[in-house]
């Protein structure tokens, strides 16, 4: 009998005394140090343009939402932000950018390749859904990991939050991506309308079926121009035991602990290192440019200059006795 079934699992996600999450939580961090060590790994993060073609409803650079300045980086900038996180002994970079039907695939390759030449760093996508065919492109150019979040697992659930896109679909993409031979991310929302725990429980075991690399978990935080405004905020503790049973449940995968889990009022990211977590992601984006890829309302740290994340991140695991990779 599997000890983690969807019932089992939507159990301990309804704990709420504080000696069963101290004890969640604790169980989480044994099986993070002897499955992935104590080391943190650090990915740096570059936002290299905010334009986008979609509609989910939760996120502020959806296409409708006309009030935000777009902006695109120019290669020269990447690049720059590129040499930063290398200089600062980061062996991976993320490029994300909102799923552009713009962007050019030609472009994009010329860049990793460019990235590849220059630098001995892992080169990690995130650009939303496309044809195989430009999966297969940016992987020849040298590509490595790929981050492709499910938001949730729930079809239905889905479907009402993304407009005009499709759940098959979305799942089309990560066959192809892990085909391809990517290392594969992906992760939820935790607390999105409409969310039951089961729902969350069923996420978990679909992160197992799957056997990401990666998977991020965030909370759902509102966004004032988006269909989603005055809703209420996923809860921390939700986030944590999600985060928690993930790590019990994939033992392996990278999880991190999101710039969202530090974005709610206070800095949980601590929390969620000590819950399972064993990534954090300092944003190399341009200073003048971090503020406009606002997904979520608050996001935490985005009036420090560029690079300004990647101490930072020694002190928080000093805080709680670990090491940066
Ligand atoms: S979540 Fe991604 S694809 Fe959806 S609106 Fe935001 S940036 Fe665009």
């Amino acid at each position: 009998m599997n000890m983690y079934d969807a019932k089992e699992l939507e159990r301990l996600l309804s704990l709420e005394d504080e000696k069963s999450l101290l004890e969640l939580y604790e169980q989480a961090d044994k099986v993070r140090r002897k499955y992935v060590g104590d080391a943190i790994l650090l990915r740096g993060l570059i936002e290299f343009s905010n334009y986008c073609g979609k509609y989910c409803y939760y996120c502020g650079l959806n296409a409708t939402n006309r009030s935000l300045e777009r902006y695109r980086l120019t290669k020269e900038e990447i690049l720059d932000s590129v040499s930063q996180i290398a200089a600062a002994d980061i062996k991976t970079v993320v490029l994300q950018s909102g799923e552009n039907p713009m962007l050019r695939p030609e472009w994009l390759a010329g860049l990793i390749k460019d990235i590849k030449s220059r630098y001995e760093i892992a080169v990690t996508l995130s650009v939303g859904e496309r044809p195989r065919e430009d999966y297969k492109l940016w992987k020849d150019a040298g590509a490595d990991r790929y981050l492709l979040k499910i938001e949730t697992s729930d079809k239905k659930l889905y479907n009402s939050l993304h407009y005009g896109m499709d759940f098959e679909n979305r799942l089309r993409c990560l066959r192809d991506l892990k085909g391809l031979g990517y290392e594969t991310g992906s992760g939820i929302m935790v607390g999105l309308p409409g969310q039951t725990l089961r729902s969350i429980a069923n996420d978990i075991l679909f992160f197992k079926e799957w056997d990401f690399d990666m998977i991020g978990i965030g909370p759902f935080i509102p966004h004032g121009k988006t269909p989603l405004a005055g809703k209420q905020a996923g809860d921390v503790n939700l986030v944590l035991k999600t985060l928690a049973l993930t790590r019990i449940v994939t033992k392996r995968a990278n999880l991190p602990a999101t710039t969202a889990l530090g974005s709610l009022g206070k800095d949980f990211r601590v929390e969620g290192l000590k819950a399972g977590a064993n990534v954090l992601m300092p944003n190399f984006t341009p200073a003048p440019y971090k503020k406009l890829y606002e997904i979520y309302p608050n996001k935490r740290c985005i009036s420090e200059s560029t690079g300004a994340c990647a101490p930072c991140m020694g002190s928080i695991a000093a805080s709680i006795g670990r090491t940066i990779a």
